[in-house]
């Protein structure tokens, strides 16, 4: 793609310095070579291309920033940029990418003793060993933390774990659930790594999906399945816990908005080039470009914003307020340009040829998933006010 054409108006690629650059620009190769000529494709089947796990392993870049994973530490903002990249090819893949890495490996990274870390993460550093994460219920969603239903009920040696989940990405082939649940003892929301093998743990597909077909979404039941204490995560004593998570991981999503209303960006700019009506491309009326410019002023602002709340990020500083602004902010903003690309493209807007019906339809899970807007927005108004608005 030309450098004209690109989304990253004002260079917040250069800021990452030259070995950054360098992993960024494999995974790209990699994203355009490998993902992109089959993403509708597996998009329009609601199937997920197994077959690219190796690849994925082979790029070296999950979990890369915990301890217990060896190699080179990435910055938040090269784990950033990363998110950005796949999700300006497929959200779908950014989506599968950040269960496993930022969501499961991260829970086990946070909450787990060094025995635990040091048994799963590298592992799951090679993608041998692929994560989930089961936090939502069919009765507990945004309001998961107090109306949890999901039990975990002390056992001797073992847990015992009774209750139902919703929305599980990757829980279908997962070889382990990091699993959330009240300890009926005393009261507080606990972790488990519930391997995939467990008698009482299924994990049956959503069908149906209008947004990111090629993630494997799930209902999980768990029906007295049965877990090690060594399973439980010991670092995850209450909910609170399980936020610092969401913390890091809703940072994650805010970048994969940025990458998709750049990629969204990018197509409708090419497209008003080369689509002429009335004798001119389309790109040469003027309300052609007032829609272009909107879209670029919200991908350029919202990229400003996850740059500065990466640079929070790797100095310490960053509260669940400032990733959770980002969160709201960047997917409503990525919601209304690839609103506007669609509307540039119209007809051809809403087939998966020119990529961009898949992107609108995506958008709508980035914008839902990992705290709603209104959520987002209710961390950040207690930040600011003092007053929670929750209920
Ligand atoms: C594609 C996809 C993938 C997902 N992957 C995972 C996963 O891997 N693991 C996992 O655990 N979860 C996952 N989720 C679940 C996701 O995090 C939840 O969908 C999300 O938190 C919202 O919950 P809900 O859908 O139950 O909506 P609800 O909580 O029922 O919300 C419905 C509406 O009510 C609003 N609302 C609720 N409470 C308030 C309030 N106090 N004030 C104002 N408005 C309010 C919400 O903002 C929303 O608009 C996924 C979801 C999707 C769609």
């Amino acid at each position: 793609m030309s450098e004209l054409l690109t989304g990253d108006f004002y260079s917040f690629e250069e800021l990452l310095d030259t070995d950054e650059r360098a992993v960024l620009h494999r995974v790209r190769e990699f994203l355009r070579s490998e993902v992109a000529p089959i993403a509708n494709e597996y998009w329009a089947r609601a199937e997920f291309p197994t077959e690219l796990v190796k690849s994925y392993a082979e790029l070296g870049i999950a979990g890369r920033a915990y301890p217990d994973v060896q190699g080179p530490k990435p910055t938040s903002l090269l784990s950033g940029f990363l998110a950005l990249e796949m999700a300006h090819t497929d959200a779908s893949m950014a989506t599968f990418f950040g269960v496993h890495s930022g969501l499961a490996m991260g829970s086990i990274a946070d909450c787990g003793d060094a025995a635990q870390r040091t048994r799963w993460l590298p592992p799951m550093s090679r993608m041998e060993l692929l994560g989930a994460f089961a936090l939502t219920e069919p009765e507990g969603g945004s309001d998961v933390a107090g109306g949890m239903r999901t039990t975990a009920r002390r056992s001797g040696d073992e847990w015992v774990l009774d209750g139902r989940k919703r929305w599980i990405g990757n829980a279908t082939f997962a070889d382990l659930l990091v699993v959330w649940a009240r300890d009926v003892d005393d009261g507080q929301v606990k972790g488990f790594v519930v391997e995939k093998d467990t008698p009482g743990l299924t994990a049956t597909k959503i069908e149906n999906k209008i947004a990111l077909r090629s993630v494997q979404n799930a209902d999980v039941v768990l029906d007295g399945c049965r877990v090690p204490e060594a399973n439980r995560l010991q670092n995850a004593r209450s909910f609170r816990d399980t936020a610092r998570i969401l913390r890091a991981t809703r940072s994650g999503v805010a970048w994969q908005a940025v990458g998709v209303m750049l990629a969204a960006y990018e197509i409708a700019l090419r497209y008003a080039g080369e689509r002429e009506q009335f004798g001119r491309p389309i790109a040469a009326f003027q309300l052609v470009q007032d829609l272009l410019v909107r879209m670029l002023g919200n991908v350029t602002s919202s990229f400003g914003m996850v740059v500065r709340l990466a640079q929070l990020q790797d100095a310490g500083t960053y509260r669940d307020e400032h990733s959770a602004l980002a969160k709201a902010h960047c997917t409503s903003r990525m919601r209304e340009v690839v609103g506007w690309a669609r509307e540039l493209l119209a007809g051809n807007g809403i087939v998966l040829d020119h990529d961009i019906g898949r992107f609108v339809a995506d958008a709508e899970a980035l914008y839902s998933y990992e705290g709603t807007r209104e959520i987002n927005s209710l961390v950040v108004g207690r930040a600011i006010t003092g007053h929670g608005a929750f209920v």
